[in-house]
């Protein structure tokens, strides 16, 4: 970043600068890894090295995440992009540089705000009730930044314009950014190579007429550089918008979105699964507590037989790649094996024959 260009910042939807805290943040409750997409450098075509890793908290209305962030660069010395930064493109999808809030919460605070009318302390307890810790003050904090939001556009638009043409090319996200079925969808384009954002407008439809006048006045504000490509979630609606009004242009699907969506019904199945392989391990804690005064040889097998259990039970994988279901079919199967090979050598199974707790795995 240009010395320059970090003092007009300030004045940008960039800052989002969250207000000293007086109590701990909470812990996260997800871990995410996001990578860029791009492999290849754009300048040399040569292979990205991993610069280095990045972590940043935002706290979403699905919870806190805790994202890992890959960031890449061109190893090449030759190269213009020469230790030029790649960050995932999905990373503003999923809040404002810096901001600590998901851009969900901003869009439901806007829409509380600017079309229910809600007051502050109103906004506050709303979020409170669906669970996202924040302060009173931050309410209106977001709130400023939503205004900064939707107004980019109109008040920033020499700046981008100027940063734009410098970079001489542009990858285009397009997000909508729905609260609940019942709001408005805040539409977000932004360039993953400079992270600015283009445009956000809330409209209360996702109509294909509607996203492609957003993305005509977005084609209308960029400077003459060329589109190298655009990422969405692959709707419909966006898809065919898209095809509209940047033609021959690539339209990549953003990996991530796309398989959550196509795993759903699966990663549905596997948690059912799960549920119903769980019951059937029930009964670790009696076990561990029959064996507890033992100091013999078979309790300490059993012992550790239960903790393998035990932790196979409470290893809930990372949909959708690592689906916890199958894991935990795997790791119970092994179990089974490893406690029938025993039962097999010798004769019978762990259960010790005076007090008789056996360890079963069906
Ligand atoms: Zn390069």
């Amino acid at each position: 970043m240009l010395e320059g260009e970090r003092g007009r910042r300030s004045r940008a939807v960039r800052r989002e600068p969250e207000m000293a805290r007086r109590s701990p943040r909470p812990e996260a409750t997800h871990h995410v890894v996001l990578r860029p997409t791009l492999e290849k450098c754009e300048g040399c075509g040569e292979a990205l090295w991993v610069a280095h890793h990045k972590r940043r908290t935002v706290t979403t209305l699905q919870g806190i995440y805790d994202l890992r962030l890959v960031v890449r660069q061109c190893p090449n010395s030759q190269c213009q992009e020469y230790h030029h930064r790649y960050r995932p493109e999905e990373e503003g999808s999923w809040a404002l540089p810096h901001g600590e809030f998901g851009l969900d919460v901003i869009a439901l605070v806007g829409a509380l705000r600017f079309r229910e009318h809600r007051s502050v302390p109103e906004i506050h307890q709303e979020l409170l009730r669906r669970g996202v810790q924040i302060a009173e003050r931050s309410v209106a904090h977001l709130i400023a930044r939503y205004e900064e939001l939707v107004t980019v556009h109109v008040t920033d638009r020499d700046r981008i314009h100027e940063k734009l043409k410098k970079q001489g090319r542009v990858i285009l996200a397009i997000d909508g950014l729905q609260p609940d079925a019942a709001h408005e969808v805040l539409w977000v384009i932004r360039d993953c190579l400079s992270q600015e954002i283009l445009l956000a407008r809330p409209l209360l439809s996702s109509a294909q007429g509607d996203i492609a006048t957003l993305l005509r006045e977005v084609k209308e504000l960029l400077p003459p550089v060329p589109v190298k490509g655009i990422i969405s979630d692959g709707e419909k609606a966006i898809r065919t918008a898209v095809a509209g009004i940047f033609p021959k242009i690539p339209h990549q699907l953003c990996q991530i979105h796309y398989l959550r969506d196509a795993a759903k019904p699966i990663v549905q199945a596997d948690r059912h699964a799960a549920t119903q392989l769980k019951a059937h391990v029930r009964g670790i804690r009696p076990i561990e507590r029959a064996l507890e005064a033992r100091t013999d040889e078979s309790a300490q097998d059993a012992r550790d037989y239960c903790l393998a259990v035990r932790s196979a039970i409470t290893d809930d994988g990372h949909p959708p790649l690592k689906l916890g279901g199958i894991k935990l079919h795997t790791r119970l199967s092994q179990i089974r094996d490893s406690l029938d090979l025993v039962a097999q050598k010798r004769g019978s199974g762990l259960a010790c024959k005076s007090c008789g707790p056996s360890l079963h795995v069906d």
